[in-house]
């Protein structure tokens, strides 16, 4: 699957307001602190811009209203939250199926 922000008018939009992000904003919205946009890429406090509501979560890929600033640390954490609860093991097999089924009912 191709990631919407990846490609076209949404990566056009998306490095546009990326942009303007780092220009305009110096708090990371994940954590509250403030963000050193001198930082290169590498390190761990270093700027990225977030997806607000993640875009597999149906967030918007390039509107600015669904991006904001953060450390690269804070944004890792959170997509790795979002990635666990992904993850959760939903085994359906035998033992998740009624033991039992109430035939009153029919
Ligand atoms: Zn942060």
């Amino acid at each position: 699957m191709v990631r919407a922000d990846r490609q076209g008018a949404h990566r056009v939009q998306f490095e546009r307001n990326r942009r303007k992000i780092l220009r305009t904003q110096n708090v990371c919205g994940i954590c509250g602190k403030p963000v050193d946009v001198s930082l290169k890429p590498g390190n761990p406090m270093s700027p990225v811009v977030d997806h607000i509501i993640p875009i597999d979560k149906g967030g918007h890929p390039s509107d600015i209203n669904n991006l904001q600033l953060a450390h690269w640390c804070c944004n890792r954490q959170k997509s790795d939250k979002i990635f666990k609860n992904q993850t959760e093991p939903k085994v359906l097999g035998n033992r998740n199926l009624p033991q039992s089924r109430n035939w009153a009912q029919f």
